[in-house]
């Protein structure tokens, strides 16, 4: 099995660089209760293989995608896990913020999380309102850590000034085939400023296919996902957080990990976009 790889914290805590995303497990924007029993198992398998950071959100199946990581998670030691939710952008308001979160620990039966992100910026809202209630929940003990998604420079900024603790992610899509947050000059901005990007949807757009992850995979016998995902974690400040619901795949997701890409690797898939 692979080691796990750890990206330190800004209070030399650590974090899993592979996390598995949830997305789609339980349903998409509803519950789809008809796959349960798969996705427990999908759950069960990851944690056997090694999982040991989960991605999830309020969002995600209509509040389903929490209940089946809870009902799973609580048959193990909650502190072995890191687990990570998101408010949606509807819940951003002070009071909305605090009853969102109740609702997905209810859902994770857990009496907290390790991260808690605000999952889209609003901006008919104050984020002041917002990092208000997330540092208060921090300051109960139930939320670990803090952090946004989808956020731009200029709301990463704003939300530094606002945040009592600092904001530990800005979880984003970024991938060999999806440049827009290099572009757009976040993943800089994350790595000069200790935050840490976390790279979402690291497989789609084609990725799988894309000519140079390909040829790099085939040369150290590897496939294109543990290409496209070690090339990811290897990268200063960056984590992942691949989704899979089948036990083969999500082993050769995790075994990204004793992927050893080379110098040159690097640079060639850094010119692929
Ligand atoms: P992803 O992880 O890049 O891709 C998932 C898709 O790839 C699934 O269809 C999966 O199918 C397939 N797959 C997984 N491993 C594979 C492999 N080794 N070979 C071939 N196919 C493979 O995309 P994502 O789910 O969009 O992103 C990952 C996570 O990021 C999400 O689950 C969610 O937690 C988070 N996310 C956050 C936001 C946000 O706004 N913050 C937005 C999107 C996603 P199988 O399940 O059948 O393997």
């Amino acid at each position: 099995m692979a080691e796990m790889k750890y990206a330190t914290l800004y209070n030399g805590e650590a974090i899993p660089v592979l996390g598995l995303g949830t997305w789609d497990i339980g349903g998409g924007m509803s519950a789809d209760r008809s796959r349960d029993a798969q996705a427990k198992q999908a759950l069960r398998d990851a944690i056997e293989i090694g999982y040991t950071h989960f991605d999830t959100a309020e969002a995600y199946g209509g509040g389903h995608t929490e209940e089946l990581v809870g009902e799973v998670l609580a048959g193990y030691h909650r502190e072995s896990f890191f687990i990570t939710t998101k408010v949606s952008p509807s819940h951003l308001r002070y009071r909305d913020v605090l009853r969102a979160l109740e609702g997905s620990l209810k859902r994770l039966k857990m009496d907290y999380v390790d991260l808690y992100l605000i999952h889209w910026p609003n901006r008919q809202i104050p984020l002041e309102e917002t990092f208000q209630a997330l540092n208060q929940l921090v300051e109960r003990g139930s939320v670990g850590y803090v952090g946004v998604s989808n956020f731009s420079v200029e709301l990463l900024r704003q939300s530094q000034a606002l945040s009592a603790t600092p904001v530990l992610t800005n979880q984003v899509p970024y991938s060999v085939r999806d440049r827009e947050y290099v572009q757009n000059g976040v993943l800089g901005y994350c790595q000069a400023n200790g935050i840490l990007l976390t790279a979402y949807s690291p497989l789609k757009r084609g990725v799988l296919s894309d000519p140079t992850v390909r040829r790099v995979a085939a040369r150290h016998g590897a496939t294109p996902a543990q290409v496209a995902l070690s090339w990811l974690v290897r990268q200063t400040n960056v984590i992942t957080i691949p989704k899979s619901s089948n036990r083969n795949r999500l082993a050769e997701n995790y075994a990204a990990l004793d992927l050893e890409l080379t110098a040159e690797d690097m640079d060639s898939l850094d010119r692929a976009a």
